[in-house]
């Protein structure tokens, strides 16, 4: 048995994944189960903090860059550029790899989820 994340399993080649871009510090993969047209997870390479609010604390920054490269990613792969990010933090909001990763959904959304 190993407590490895499967996104670092996913970053070692241990299990396949269509990896669709990456920076120093992130990396981005499609979603294996996608909740959008275009569904993506933009993860940390550091599997150091569990969820957002452990990075927000322990590294600000790297939050920043994880939002700037879901804008990127998101003018690459919609027309319009526009995309929602969600952060599941902690099992009874949905969350299931304790490795923090942000989804960015769009491609045509419409509805609110929330408000
Ligand atoms: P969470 O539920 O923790 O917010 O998000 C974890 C996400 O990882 C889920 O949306 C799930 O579909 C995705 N996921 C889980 N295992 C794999 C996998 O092996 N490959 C890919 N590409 N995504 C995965």
């Amino acid at each position: 048995m190993t407590d490895t994340s499967i996104f670092t399993r996913i970053l070692n080649g241990e299990i396949p994944a269509e990896i669709i871009g990456e920076t120093d510090r992130l990396f981005a993969l499609r979603d294996i189960a996608p909740q959008a047209p275009v569904h993506l997870l933009v993860v940390p390479k550091s599997a150091e903090y569990r969820d957002v609010t452990e990075l927000a604390a322990g590294d600000p920054a790297l939050l920043a860059e994880m939002i700037a490269f879901a804008g990127t990613l998101a003018k690459e792969h919609t027309e319009d550029g526009d995309f929602r990010l969600v952060f599941n933090t902690g099992a009874n909001a949905g969350q299931t790899v304790f490795h923090v990763h942000a989804h960015v959904l769009a491609g045509g959304l419409t509805e609110k989820s929330v408000g």
